[in-house]
């Protein structure tokens, strides 16, 4: 018999949900992990008698399956979250969400966005798709809580809290994207807010840094009718034709909501290769509409799933996201056949690291980083298990998560995080509820 190889951990999954090629769900399942790597991926059997490690966790009682991805979310706006509910869109921003974000600071941006990873961390969440201000201080706080994201300062026409012109936001993402050039964590992205927030020159400057520095390019499109109005009043144009006459629909962009479409504008979407990050938990609690993802997919777009911010949805609960879009695509279609549990595993995990351009991640195949999300399997909500995928996405609610890894680090277990204390957790969210609250500053 051959000597096993040393390895760093092994880890045996009671049950493992490899998103691999096949789509491989193992019973009794087995990983090898070196230098945070999965160096081997398969039978529990197997896996330990070809490798031997000084650490081996059991997870014999869990359901393991890759880390979630969240492919748009604005994580410091957890300061928002239930600040103003049931209102509609434009009093919601005008009278309450932009008169606190005039005050924005970068010591707001870390505070919310630690508050925003642990959330994510403690629902299975791995690595974020982020559009604010004050990126390198969610940075901070990503590098802290030991996730990962792909974070991209928001670029608009006008002044911010941030930057006073576009110009200056260009100059801003590039020494960021220099200096996380090393980070094993953080990634950047070029995000321009959106078609009614800029000049046509800046989205198309936006791109043209994106392309230099080989970064995603992301933008919310098509969020709502009114979106569309206003685009045809300005460029003559609905948002998907205005953004692909610009030349912007590539496949380093993700379109972003992709509610207001019509089938032209879902061809033109295919046609170039573009991704969409479907939203539908924001949108419906916007009463925006529902972005159609299963026409997308037959279509062949990669639709991959985020939360949005945590004022208009809110949470950055993915279980909650995946089991929102299954069943919105059933009902709109009056077809439960259509957007199956694996479809919708797939958008929230290979599908959205891909859109983020960190393809390796959203598997537990050999090669991909041991990035991991452990559900109890004793938790009577996922009892009787019958089919592991389908459990992920209808019964799992996040609660279940027990443990959270991200390159072989556990960064999550049984409502701890080892790099921040609950009592720090305790006075951040008193910090960002204090500046929210604090009006007439
Ligand atoms: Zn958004």
């Amino acid at each position: 018999m051959q000597t096993p190889s040393p390895c760093d951990l092994l880890i045996r999954a009671g049950v493992l949900i490899t998103q691999d090629e096949n789509r491989s769900v193992l019973s009794d399942g087995g990983l090898a992990i070196i230098d945070g790597i999965i160096v081997a991926s398969g039978p529990w059997a197997e896996v330990a008698s070809a490798y031997s490690a000084s650490r081996t966790l059991d997870l014999s009682c869990r359901l393991v399956l890759p880390g979630l991805v969240n492919t748009h979310t604005h994580a410091a706006m957890t300061a928002f979250r239930g600040l103003a509910d049931d209102l509609p869109l434009m009093e919601w921003l005008t009278d309450h969400i932009w008169p606190v974000e005039n005050r924005l600071s970068p010591e707001i941006v870390y505070a919310g966005t630690l508050l925003a990873c642990a959330e994510m961390l403690a629902t299975g969440t791995t690595c974020f798709g982020d559009m604010y201000l004050f990126e390198p201080e969610a940075a901070r706080a990503v590098e802290r809580l030991g996730m990962r994201a792909v974070l991209g300062e928001g670029v608009l026409s006008f002044p911010t809290r941030a930057y006073e012109t576009p110009q200056q936001a260009f100059e801003h993402i590039e020494a960021f994207t220099h200096a996380t050039r090393d980070s094993t964590l953080v990634r950047t992205a070029v995000a321009p807010h959106a078609v009614y927030t800029t000049s046509p020159e800046i989205l198309q400057d936006s791109y043209a840094l994106a392309k230099r520095l080989d970064l995603p390019w992301m933008i919310h499109a098509a969020e709502s009718a009114t979106e569309t109005t206003q685009c045809l009043e300005h460029f003559g144009k609905r948002p998907v034709p205005y953004l692909a006459d610009l030349g912007l629909l590539t496949p380093r962009s993700l379109l972003v909501h992709m509610v207001d479409i019509d089938e032209n504008d879902i061809d033109l979407v295919a046609k170039a290769g573009a991704g969409v990050s479907h939203n539908p938990r924001s949108n419906m609690k916007l009463a925006n509409g529902f972005c159609p993802a299963q026409k997308f997919m037959d279509a062949g777009v990669p639709v991959s799933l985020g939360t949005d911010g945590a004022g208009s949805n809110n949470s950055l609960n993915m279980f909650a996201e995946m089991n929102a879009m299954a069943l919105l695509q059933k009902a709109h279609r009056m077809d439960p056949t259509v957007t199956k549990a694996a479809d919708v595993l797939d958008a929230a995990t290979l599908t959205g690291a891909r859109a983020l351009g960190w393809p390796e991640l959203g598997s537990l195949a050999p090669g991909s980083p041991a990035d991991l999300t452990a559900l109890d399997l004793d938790h009577p909500g996922l009892a009787p298990l019958y089919e592991p995928i389908s459990h992920s996405v209808y019964a799992a609610t996040g609660a279940e998560v027990r443990m959270t890894m991200v390159a072989g680090e556990i960064v999550y277990e049984d409502g701890q995080f080892p790099s921040l204390p609950q009592d720090e957790l305790n006075g951040l969210a008193t910090t960002l509820r204090q500046w929210a609250l604090a009006r007439n500053q």
